[in-house]
């Protein structure tokens, strides 16, 4: 009897329980939905995405089925090639995940077929950590403390790359795919295969581990895991990193683990306020409070082709569009800079952010942004407004990070800051100050 592997972010054959769950009796059917949402997607996450699928239609021995379809049909069609009783899939916690997986259960079950959640792309499912008295927990460290004390599952074993049956596809893995675009010299190649995303996270680990509490706030250093685009795709799940770092006493390797439990917390909040995908948690200001109109558009693209007059905001949103990462740090900084320097709503940036990351993830991002705008659970206070001045002392003193994505700096074509700092600094605090929602 074969049972079916619906491939979700969790594109890995190592630690993965749905999958090892769906070839529990003999050989699985693997199947990916190429959903119409892909459209939304950029480019450049579709093509990762593309070569992603296939490295593990190689890692399965070319029997990964991609149907180009809403989740609903595509894996209905997969189950009903094989005949399956059964679909096995990792849970998702986002509003979207959940629709879809709704979705596919109401499909396969008026089909006298079921749909059964193993695993999920986090380390501790979101829901789980509570207090004793069963609410969320809204602070971020109490939370990972009992994160910490609840612990997670050792890893799973690696499921067999031979136990697959084919299954068809009606999307076609070019070379593109494989090979990268050539067209886009920029971009540095990222690694995505399994094994070298595994290699590269172990070497990580051995590595660079003891000095990223040293060295994690330095966009100019390579000093971070670089983990979160195969986190995105589920090519490695968070508690393989996390048994890993465990061996390390390191206070280093402590905080890494606190930025993996980040990315939980995040996750728990959006499934505790599914409406924190659009919507503050806590509106700090009323809605006319933001600026609109012409000038305010003109000050987004500004922002958006990093021509602010500031470096360091700058910097980041050409990394950004150049290859669809940003450092952390900068991340603070350019949503701060959109939000209290240019008094935008979160929801403008977080949007670009959406088409432009390669590791754009729902709750981390909308969550992020929130952080930063002071409307999130536990966030930033409003009043806190990053000075992008002094973050590039601070980060980036030899402004060797800046130059590295500003070949004009200290030529006359480098824009002059399009605002002052310290007066709109003024004006957020006086606006918060004048305007309760
Ligand atoms: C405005 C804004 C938007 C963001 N959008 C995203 C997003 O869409 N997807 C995304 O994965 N991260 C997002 N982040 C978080 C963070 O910037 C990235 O996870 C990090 O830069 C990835 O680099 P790394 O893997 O080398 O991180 P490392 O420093 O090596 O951290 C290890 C892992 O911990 C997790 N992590 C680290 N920082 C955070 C954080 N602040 N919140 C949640 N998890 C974290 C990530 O999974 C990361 O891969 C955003 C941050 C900001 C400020």
């Amino acid at each position: 009897m074969t049972e079916v592997w619906w491939v979700r972010r969790d594109a890995r054959l190592s630690d993965n329980p749905a999958l090892l769950r769906a070839q529990a009796s003999g050989p699985a059917a693997a199947v990916f939905a190429w959903v119409p949402a892909l459209h939304f997607w950029s480019g450049r996450r579709v093509a990762h995405l593309a070569r992603v699928l296939w490295s593990l239609d190689q890692d399965t021995g070319g029997r990964l089925g991609i149907k180009r379809a809403p989740a609903a049909d595509a894996v209905l069609a997969a189950a009903r090639e094989h005949d399956a009783p059964v679909v096995w899939a990792a849970r998702e916690f986002s509003p979207a995940g959940i629709v879809e997986q709704e979705s596919v259960r109401e499909a396969l079950e008026s089909d006298g077929r079921a749909l059964r959640l193993e695993g999920s792309p986090y380390a501790v499912e979101p829901g789980t950590i509570t207090k004793a008295d069963g609410t969320e927990y809204k602070v971020f460290t109490p939370f990972r403390n009992a994160w910490r004390q609840h612990g997670w599952d050792a890893a799973a074993e690696t499921a067999d790359a031979t136990a697959f049956v084919p299954t068809a596809s009606d999307v076609g893995l070019d070379l593109y795919a494989a090979h990268g675009d050539t067209t886009d010299p920029v971009t540095p190649r990222r690694e995505f295969r399994e094994d070298r995303v595994l290699a590269d996270a172990g070497a990580f680990i051995d590595s660079a581990l003891g000095d990223y509490d040293a060295t994690r706030d330095l966009p100019a250093a390579d000093g971070t895991s670089n983990l979160s685009v195969p986190l995105a795709f589920g090519q490695i799940h968070p508690r393989t990193v996390l048994g890993w770092a465990a061996h390390d006493p390191s206070a280093s390797a402590r905080v890494f683990e606190s930025e993996i439990a980040w990315r939980d917390f995040h996750a728990d909040v959006l499934w505790n306020y599914p409406s924190a995908r659009r919507e503050s948690i806590k509106p700090v200001l009323s809605q006319d409070a933001w600026n609109t109109g012409k000038e305010a558009d003109a000050a987004f693209v500004a922002w958006r082709e990093g021509l602010t007059g500031y470096p360091l905001v700058d910097a980041g949103m050409r990394e950004l569009a150049a290859t669809g990462t940003m450092h952390n740090r900068v991340r603070m900084v350019v949503a701060s800079f959109l939000i209290k320097d240019l008094h935008l709503p979160w929801q403008r940036g977080a949007d670009y952010f959406r088409r432009t990351l390669l590791d754009y993830d729902h709750a981390q991002n909308q969550l992020n942004w929130q952080w930063v705008a002071g409307t999130g659970r536990d966030a930033s206070p409003f009043f806190r407004v990053f000075n992008p001045t002094t973050q590039l002392q601070k980060f980036d003193a030899e402004r060797e990070y800046v130059r590295r994505w500003l070949p004009d700096l200290d030529t006359p074509a480098y824009p002059a800051p399009i605002v002052d700092h310290a007066v709109e600094r003024a004006v957020t605090l006086d606006t918060l100050r004048l305007s309760r929602p």
